[in-house]
Protein backbone atom coordinates (compact mmCIF):
# COMPACT_ATOMS: atom_id res chain seq x y z
CA UNK A 1 0.00 0.00 0.00
CA UNK A 2 1.35 3.32 -0.94
CA UNK A 3 2.01 5.91 1.98
CA UNK A 4 4.21 9.18 2.31
CA UNK A 5 7.97 9.03 3.45
CA UNK A 6 8.66 12.41 5.04
CA UNK A 7 11.60 14.30 6.23
CA UNK A 8 12.24 17.32 7.97
CA UNK A 9 14.26 19.68 5.93
CA UNK A 10 14.26 22.77 8.59
CA UNK A 11 11.79 23.13 11.46
CA UNK A 12 9.56 25.03 8.58
CA UNK A 13 10.06 22.36 5.52
CA UNK A 14 9.24 19.34 4.71
CA UNK A 15 10.46 16.72 2.26
CA UNK A 16 8.13 13.48 0.77
CA UNK A 17 8.26 11.16 -1.32
CA UNK A 18 5.55 8.65 -2.11
CA UNK A 19 6.27 4.73 -1.23
CA UNK A 20 5.76 1.32 -2.16
CA UNK A 21 6.99 -0.45 0.73
CA UNK A 22 8.99 -0.17 3.76
CA UNK A 23 11.51 -2.89 3.03
CA UNK A 24 13.78 -2.56 6.06
CA UNK A 25 13.73 -1.41 9.56
CA UNK A 26 16.22 -1.79 11.83
CA UNK A 27 18.35 0.29 14.73
CA UNK A 28 22.14 -0.52 15.14
CA UNK A 29 24.31 0.60 18.18
CA UNK A 30 24.71 4.04 16.18
CA UNK A 31 21.57 4.56 14.44
CA UNK A 32 18.24 4.06 12.96
CA UNK A 33 18.34 2.13 9.54
CA UNK A 34 15.46 2.51 7.40
CA UNK A 35 14.31 0.95 3.61
CA UNK A 36 11.92 2.47 1.28
CA UNK A 37 11.29 0.98 -2.64
CA UNK A 38 9.79 4.00 -4.55
CA UNK A 39 8.73 4.46 -7.88
CA UNK A 40 10.15 7.91 -8.71
CA UNK A 41 13.89 7.49 -6.70
CA UNK A 42 13.77 3.32 -6.49
CA UNK A 43 15.15 1.88 -3.22
CA UNK A 44 16.55 4.13 -0.81
CA UNK A 45 18.32 4.45 2.62
CA UNK A 46 18.30 6.67 5.32
CA UNK A 47 19.65 6.89 8.49
CA UNK A 48 17.53 8.40 11.62
CA UNK A 49 15.13 9.71 9.46
CA UNK A 50 17.59 11.46 6.96
CA UNK A 51 18.03 10.62 2.85
CA UNK A 52 21.76 8.95 2.31
CA UNK A 53 21.28 7.22 -1.09
CA UNK A 54 18.66 6.41 -3.16
CA UNK A 55 18.85 4.76 -6.78
CA UNK A 56 18.12 7.35 -8.77
CA UNK A 57 20.33 10.49 -7.78
CA UNK A 58 23.58 8.78 -6.06
CA UNK A 59 25.31 8.97 -9.64
CA UNK A 60 25.58 12.79 -9.15
CA UNK A 61 27.04 12.06 -4.97
CA UNK A 62 29.69 9.30 -6.03
CA UNK A 63 30.39 10.69 -9.43
CA UNK A 64 31.45 14.46 -7.65
CA UNK A 65 33.01 12.21 -4.34
CA UNK A 66 35.46 10.24 -6.44
CA UNK A 67 36.33 11.67 -9.71
CA UNK A 68 37.24 15.06 -9.08
CA UNK A 69 40.56 14.16 -7.09
CA UNK A 70 41.36 11.41 -9.44
CA UNK A 71 41.62 13.79 -12.47
CA UNK A 72 43.79 15.88 -10.11
CA UNK A 73 45.96 12.93 -9.30
CA UNK A 74 45.79 10.33 -11.72
CA UNK A 75 48.72 8.57 -9.68
CA UNK A 76 46.83 8.13 -6.63
CA UNK A 77 47.83 4.13 -5.70
CA UNK A 78 45.95 4.12 -1.71
CA UNK A 79 42.71 5.45 -0.72
CA UNK A 80 41.31 5.59 2.38
CA UNK A 81 37.34 6.02 2.89
CA UNK A 82 35.42 7.14 5.95
CA UNK A 83 32.01 6.20 6.14
CA UNK A 84 30.78 5.78 2.97
CA UNK A 85 28.88 2.40 3.90
CA UNK A 86 26.30 1.85 1.20
CA UNK A 87 29.34 1.16 -0.94
CA UNK A 88 29.01 3.75 -3.53
CA UNK A 89 31.92 5.89 -3.63
CA UNK A 90 33.90 2.77 -3.72
CA UNK A 91 31.98 1.37 -6.61
CA UNK A 92 33.29 4.26 -8.48
CA UNK A 93 37.15 3.85 -7.49
CA UNK A 94 37.40 0.32 -8.13
CA UNK A 95 36.67 1.68 -11.66
CA UNK A 96 40.41 2.68 -11.90
CA UNK A 97 42.98 0.55 -12.26
CA UNK A 98 45.68 2.06 -10.99
CA UNK A 99 44.27 2.02 -7.67
CA UNK A 100 45.78 -0.17 -5.71
CA UNK A 101 44.04 -0.05 -2.18
CA UNK A 102 41.04 1.08 -0.64
CA UNK A 103 40.42 0.97 2.98
CA UNK A 104 37.01 1.36 3.79
CA UNK A 105 36.57 2.08 7.56
CA UNK A 106 32.64 2.77 8.28
CA UNK A 107 31.56 2.49 12.29
CA UNK A 108 28.40 0.69 11.50
CA UNK A 109 29.04 -2.92 10.08
CA UNK A 110 24.85 -3.04 9.84
CA UNK A 111 24.75 -0.12 7.30
CA UNK A 112 27.02 -2.42 4.82
CA UNK A 113 25.26 -5.45 5.40
CA UNK A 114 21.98 -4.07 4.61
CA UNK A 115 23.36 -1.88 1.43
CA UNK A 116 25.13 -5.67 0.40
CA UNK A 117 21.16 -7.17 1.05
CA UNK A 118 18.73 -4.46 -0.42
CA UNK A 119 21.27 -1.72 -2.44
CA UNK A 120 23.13 -3.73 -4.58
CA UNK A 121 23.01 -0.61 -6.78
CA UNK A 122 25.80 0.87 -4.67
CA UNK A 123 27.10 -1.74 -2.82
CA UNK A 124 28.09 -4.27 -5.81
CA UNK A 125 32.02 -3.90 -5.43
CA UNK A 126 32.57 -4.00 -1.56
CA UNK A 127 34.02 -7.42 -2.79
CA UNK A 128 36.46 -5.88 -4.76
CA UNK A 129 40.17 -7.61 -3.79
CA UNK A 130 41.64 -3.95 -3.36
CA UNK A 131 38.87 -3.22 -0.65
CA UNK A 132 39.41 -3.87 2.69
CA UNK A 133 36.61 -3.42 5.26
CA UNK A 134 37.02 -2.21 9.11
CA UNK A 135 33.79 -1.40 11.18
CA UNK A 136 35.81 1.05 12.97
CA UNK A 137 35.68 4.78 14.18
CA UNK A 138 37.02 6.70 11.66
CA UNK A 139 38.02 9.29 14.55
CA UNK A 140 40.41 6.62 15.27
CA UNK A 141 41.38 4.61 12.37
CA UNK A 142 42.74 7.85 11.29
CA UNK A 143 45.21 8.76 14.22
CA UNK A 144 48.85 8.30 14.35
CA UNK A 145 48.99 7.23 10.35
CA UNK A 146 51.61 8.87 8.39
CA UNK A 147 51.82 9.36 4.82
CA UNK A 148 49.84 6.68 4.50
CA UNK A 149 47.04 7.12 1.76
CA UNK A 150 46.95 9.55 -1.09
CA UNK A 151 43.54 9.89 -0.91
CA UNK A 152 41.47 10.39 1.86
CA UNK A 153 37.45 10.51 0.99
CA UNK A 154 35.08 11.16 4.43
CA UNK A 155 31.66 10.40 3.09
CA UNK A 156 30.40 10.95 6.28
CA UNK A 157 26.74 11.63 7.61
CA UNK A 158 26.01 14.79 9.18
CA UNK A 159 27.30 16.91 12.29
CA UNK A 160 25.48 14.79 14.83
CA UNK A 161 25.80 11.60 15.92
CA UNK A 162 28.71 9.27 15.10
CA UNK A 163 29.53 11.88 12.42
CA UNK A 164 30.54 14.60 15.20
CA UNK A 165 33.85 14.27 15.35
CA UNK A 166 34.46 13.74 11.60
CA UNK A 167 34.14 17.69 11.61
CA UNK A 168 36.41 18.32 13.64
CA UNK A 169 40.31 20.16 13.65
CA UNK A 170 41.79 17.10 15.36
CA UNK A 171 40.23 14.97 12.81
CA UNK A 172 41.39 16.76 9.90
CA UNK A 173 45.41 17.23 11.34
CA UNK A 174 45.60 13.37 11.51
CA UNK A 175 43.62 13.33 7.82
CA UNK A 176 46.38 16.08 7.23
CA UNK A 177 49.38 13.53 8.44
CA UNK A 178 48.47 10.70 6.72
CA UNK A 179 48.28 11.83 3.53
CA UNK A 180 51.26 11.84 1.34
CA UNK A 181 53.03 14.70 -0.24
CA UNK A 182 50.77 15.17 -3.10
CA UNK A 183 47.81 13.96 -1.41
CA UNK A 184 44.17 15.09 -0.82
CA UNK A 185 41.42 15.06 1.47
CA UNK A 186 37.32 14.92 0.09
CA UNK A 187 34.64 15.44 2.68
CA UNK A 188 31.18 16.06 2.31
CA UNK A 189 31.05 19.56 3.28
CA UNK A 190 27.42 20.02 3.74
CA UNK A 191 25.10 23.04 2.39
CA UNK A 192 25.42 26.69 2.39
CA UNK A 193 21.50 27.15 1.87
CA UNK A 194 19.77 26.99 5.06
CA UNK A 195 21.15 27.94 8.22
CA UNK A 196 21.46 25.01 10.29
CA UNK A 197 23.83 23.11 7.05
CA UNK A 198 25.42 26.48 6.17
CA UNK A 199 26.48 26.86 10.03
CA UNK A 200 28.04 23.98 9.58
CA UNK A 201 29.52 23.70 6.12
CA UNK A 202 31.93 27.24 6.87
CA UNK A 203 32.50 25.72 10.31
CA UNK A 204 34.13 22.44 8.53
CA UNK A 205 35.63 24.40 5.20
CA UNK A 206 37.53 27.23 8.34
CA UNK A 207 38.83 24.45 9.86
CA UNK A 208 40.98 22.70 6.76
CA UNK A 209 41.34 25.58 5.52
CA UNK A 210 43.60 26.11 8.51
CA UNK A 211 45.74 23.22 8.45
CA UNK A 212 46.35 22.49 4.24
CA UNK A 213 47.52 25.07 2.23
CA UNK A 214 44.99 24.44 -0.36
CA UNK A 215 41.44 24.46 0.31
CA UNK A 216 38.46 25.07 -1.70
CA UNK A 217 34.75 23.76 -2.10
CA UNK A 218 32.58 22.65 -4.93
CA UNK A 219 29.23 22.48 -5.58
CA UNK A 220 26.97 19.67 -7.45
CA UNK A 221 22.90 19.35 -7.45
CA UNK A 222 21.07 16.75 -5.39
CA UNK A 223 17.38 16.50 -5.61
CA UNK A 224 16.69 14.69 -2.49
CA UNK A 225 19.20 16.62 0.05
CA UNK A 226 17.80 19.96 2.10
CA UNK A 227 17.50 22.73 -0.51
CA UNK A 228 19.00 20.63 -2.97
CA UNK A 229 22.69 22.25 -3.32
CA UNK A 230 25.62 20.48 -1.45
CA UNK A 231 29.02 20.93 -1.16
CA UNK A 232 32.19 18.67 -0.88
CA UNK A 233 35.18 19.89 0.23
CA UNK A 234 38.86 19.65 -1.77
CA UNK A 235 41.87 20.06 0.27
CA UNK A 236 45.44 19.24 -0.95
CA UNK A 237 49.27 19.78 0.75
CA UNK A 238 50.44 20.39 -2.77
CA UNK A 239 47.73 20.20 -5.50
CA UNK A 240 45.14 23.22 -7.35
CA UNK A 241 41.84 21.34 -7.80
CA UNK A 242 41.69 23.54 -11.52
CA UNK A 243 45.23 24.47 -12.14
CA UNK A 244 46.24 20.61 -11.49
CA UNK A 245 43.63 19.22 -13.34
CA UNK A 246 44.84 16.14 -16.18
CA UNK A 247 41.82 16.46 -17.76
CA UNK A 248 43.42 14.82 -20.96
CA UNK A 249 44.73 11.74 -18.79
CA UNK A 250 41.28 11.49 -16.99
CA UNK A 251 39.87 11.61 -20.78
CA UNK A 252 41.87 9.09 -21.87
CA UNK A 253 40.59 6.54 -19.53
CA UNK A 254 37.70 6.55 -21.24
CA UNK A 255 35.41 6.24 -18.56
CA UNK A 256 31.62 6.50 -18.66
CA UNK A 257 29.79 8.92 -16.06
CA UNK A 258 26.75 10.05 -15.60
CA UNK A 259 27.66 13.26 -14.41
CA UNK A 260 31.11 14.03 -13.91
CA UNK A 261 32.98 15.54 -16.73
CA UNK A 262 35.81 17.49 -16.92
CA UNK A 263 34.49 20.85 -17.98
CA UNK A 264 31.82 20.52 -15.33
CA UNK A 265 35.16 19.28 -12.81
CA UNK A 266 35.87 23.75 -13.67
CA UNK A 267 32.49 24.92 -13.29
CA UNK A 268 31.84 23.30 -9.89
CA UNK A 269 34.29 25.21 -8.19
CA UNK A 270 32.79 28.98 -9.16
CA UNK A 271 31.00 29.27 -6.42
CA UNK A 272 27.53 31.46 -6.14
CA UNK A 273 28.33 34.78 -4.23
CA UNK A 274 26.31 34.00 -1.27
CA UNK A 275 28.32 30.56 -0.89
CA UNK A 276 31.52 32.66 -1.12
CA UNK A 277 30.76 34.92 1.39
CA UNK A 278 29.95 32.01 3.19
CA UNK A 279 33.22 30.73 2.87
CA UNK A 280 35.32 33.18 3.31
CA UNK A 281 33.81 34.70 6.59
CA UNK A 282 35.98 33.57 9.82
N1 LIG B 1 25.71 9.94 1.03
C1 LIG B 1 25.53 10.23 2.39
C2 LIG B 1 25.07 11.60 2.75
O1 LIG B 1 25.79 12.59 2.63
O2 LIG B 1 23.92 11.68 3.16
C3 LIG B 1 26.54 9.66 3.28
C4 LIG B 1 26.43 8.18 3.14
S1 LIG B 1 27.15 7.09 4.17
C5 LIG B 1 25.87 5.91 4.34
C6 LIG B 1 27.54 7.83 5.70
C7 LIG B 1 28.10 6.80 6.66
O3 LIG B 1 29.03 7.41 7.54
C8 LIG B 1 27.06 6.11 7.53
O4 LIG B 1 26.89 4.80 7.12
C9 LIG B 1 27.63 6.21 8.95
O5 LIG B 1 27.48 5.03 9.71
C10 LIG B 1 29.10 6.53 8.67
N2 LIG B 1 29.79 7.19 9.77
C11 LIG B 1 29.32 8.18 10.57
N3 LIG B 1 30.23 8.50 11.49
C12 LIG B 1 31.32 7.70 11.28
C13 LIG B 1 32.59 7.55 11.92
N4 LIG B 1 32.91 8.29 12.97
N5 LIG B 1 33.46 6.64 11.42
C14 LIG B 1 33.13 5.88 10.34
N6 LIG B 1 31.95 5.97 9.72
C15 LIG B 1 31.05 6.87 10.17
Amino acid sequence: MEFWYTEDHTDEVKFSIKVDKHIYSENSDFQRLDIFESKEFGRFLTLDGLMMVNEKDEFIYHDMISHVSMAVNTNIKKVLVIGGGDGGTVRELTRYKTIEKIDMVEIDELVVRASQKYLHYTACKLEDERVNLYFEDGIEFVKGKESEYDLIIVDSTDPIGPGEGLFTTEFYTNCYKALSEEGILINQNESAYYETNAREAKRAHNKIKNIFPIAMAYQYHIPTYPAGHWLFGFASKALHPIDDLKAEDWNSLGLKTKYYNTELHKGAFGLPNYIKELLESE
